[in-house]
Parts: structure tokens; sequence; C-alpha cells
């Protein structure tokens, strides 16, 4: 059979029509199952939970509430992936369970008080004081100079920037901490 260029040309348009439709209809279905309210606008915007500082595309309503979160599929970090871990940024934004106050049970006690930021602070560099005091080591079992306290341990988070890493490794080191580590690692 003879075909004309124009015959080729329609032939060649239902083809890739028909193949298209497909994916048409299933991203039609998906938008009607999972409605993004994207009228109401998005801003890009970083994930608060950990160092990895994966992208955001958030929707807020018109108060300013967040009404969807979704991966940034622009972001060179995570190319629009996101645990869903993240996905809960909106629960974190509306949450009255916060704690905007330094609550301290005492041992021993079945309360909490409220405390101050001033009192948490010397009671923790008291503790940390009395303890350094009661268990430091200059020299190991086999005579070695170690200056060191194994009864204190330093936890950082994934939140941490480099510049607030930087600060606890020096003061911990300073204290003679060994026992520093991160808390995505364990
Ligand atoms: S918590 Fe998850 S989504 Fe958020 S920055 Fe870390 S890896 Fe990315």
């Amino acid at each position: 059979m003879e075909l004309s260029r124009r015959d080729f040309m329609k032939v060649s348009g239902l083809t890739a029509g028909g193949l298209l439709l497909p994916t048409r209809l299933a991203a039609a279905e998906e938008a009607r199952r999972f409605p993004l309210h994207k009228p109401i606008g998005e801003g890009h915007t970083i994930c608060p939970y950990c160092s990895v500082g994966c992208g955001l595309l958030i929707a807020t309503d018109e108060t300013g509430h967040i009404i969807n979160s979704e991966g940034d599929p622009d972001h060179i970090i995570n190319r629009g992936g996101l645990d869903p871990k993240s996905v809960s940024v909106r629960q974190m934004s509306i949450s009255d369970r916060r704690l905007s106050k330094v609550l301290y049970r005492a041992p021993n006690s079945d309360k909490w008080e409220e405390k101050t930021w001033d009192w948490a602070i010397a009671e923790i560099a008291k503790r940390v004081k009395a303890t350094r005091d009661a268990t430091f080591e200059e020299k190991d079992a086999n005579g070695v100079t170690v200056n060191r306290t194994q009864a204190i341990a330093w936890l950082g988070g994934a939140a941490n920037n480099s510049e607030d890493c930087y600060l606890a490794q020096k003061f911990a080191r300073a204290l003679g901490l060994v026992w520093i580590e991160h808390q995505a690692r364990i």
C-alpha cells in the first residue's frame, strides 16, 4: 500500500494520541482523588525536621494556615521526594502541644514544675561541673594521659547547622567528653 506523506502524518498523530491517552486519564484520575488546592498558591520552603534540607512546596489558605505540603520537584536535594515526617509539617504548624516553657521534674517527684531558662541553664551548668569533677580521669588504666570524663554524653540533633556543630564539638571536647553522638546515627 502506498502511504502519502499526509497519510503518514495522520497515522502517526493517531498512534501518538492513543499512547498518551492512558497517561492523561491516569493523571486526571489522580488529580480527582488527591486535589492539591493549587489555585490558592504555593510557597517554597525547607523541611524543618532534619539537616538533609529537603525542599517543600507549601500551600496556605487566606489566613496563612498550611493546607497542603509536598516535595519540590525542582529542589536539588530531594527532587520531589519526601519522607512521611515532613508531610506532617502542617500538624506542627497548628499544634498547641509544643512546649514553650521549661518544665522540670525533680528526682522521685511525679509533678512537673515550670522553671525559667535562667534557672535551667544554671542548674545544667552546676550538674555538669559536679559530674565532671567527680569522674574526671587524667590517665587510663595503662597510665596513658586521657583527660576525659565518661560520665557525660553529648547528643546533637539533625537540625543543628554546621556552626552549631562546630561550637558543640569545641565545648564538648574542652570538657573532656568522649561520648559525642548525633541523633540521626543512633
Ligand atoms: S526529615 Fe525527611 S523530608 Fe525532612 S529534610 Fe529530613 S529527610 Fe528531608
